[in-house]
């Protein structure tokens, strides 16, 4: 615990990029990997890798690299891949419902095991193979989950967001174009598809690959 929290934060939002690269070498059977081959994989420079790598005690041999079972035990470790995460749905329209379709079968140990929405019509049906619930149902509901994605329209983030506090969750994943307020204590991240469209054409623009 105290190791995860010294690493900076750019740091371990890169890790799941690394591991899915290092998962799909090791099934290819390759025990070893340079700074610059994974940097050609993951797009992410080699100096950063390094330096990223540096923060694990993980420090590549000149002409030789790393060990990719060694990488992979380690951040197997750090990011809990072993333990299937349980996380819960708010909000099965469009995006929710393809989420819950797509409910991270491949690569993942992250697993929708809830999901809510406030629409009669959808309450007890399923989708994906998980049972949508009546999101009045919420606090008592979502006992032990920590993760939530949050898929409803804009006006009723922050008041869902309100209750999923009181039920103990700590971590948003929030796509819904509010910016909602809680305690320090819980994190929120915000995903907005425009956002990352125009980040992808100003580096293509600016920072031309080849
Ligand atoms: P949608 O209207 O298809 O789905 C919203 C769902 O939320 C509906 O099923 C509705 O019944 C449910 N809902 C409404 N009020 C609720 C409440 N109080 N509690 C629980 N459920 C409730 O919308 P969508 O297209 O799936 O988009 C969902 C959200 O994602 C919106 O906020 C939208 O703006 C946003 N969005 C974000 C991105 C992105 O890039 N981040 C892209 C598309 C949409």
């Amino acid at each position: 615990m105290e190791e995860k929290n010294k690493i900076p934060q750019a740091t371990a939002k890169r890790l799941p990029l690394y591991y899915r690269f290092l998962e799909n070498l090791h099934l290819q059977g390759k025990t070893r990997v340079s700074s610059k081959e994974l940097s050609d994989a993951v797009k992410v420079d080699s100096a950063t890798i390094r330096r990223d790598f540096s923060y694990f005690g993980a420090l590549g041999r000149k002409g030789y690299g790393y060990k990719v079972k060694y990488l992979l035990d380690f951040f197997r470790d750090i990011l809990s891949q072993d333990q299937e995460t349980a996380v819960a749905l708010i909000g099965v329209g469009n995006l929710g419902t393809a989420f819950l379709r797509y409910n991270f079968s491949k690569n993942n140990n992250t697993k929708i095991i809830k999901a809510f929405d406030s629409n009669q019509d959808l309450v007890g049906t399923e989708i994906g193979g998980v049972a949508i619930e009546h999101v009045d149902q919420l606090e008592e509901s979502l006992t032990g989950i920590e993760v939530v994605i949050l898929t409803v329209p804009g006006e009723v983030a922050q008041p869902i967001a309100d209750s999923l506090v009181k039920a103990g969750v700590r971590g948003i994943l929030n796509f819904t174009p509010a910016r909602i307020n809680v305690p320090t204590d819980v994190r929120v991240h915000h995903i907005d598809l425009s956002v990352e469209l125009q980040s992808l054409i100003y580096f293509t623009d600016h920072y031309p690959t080849v």
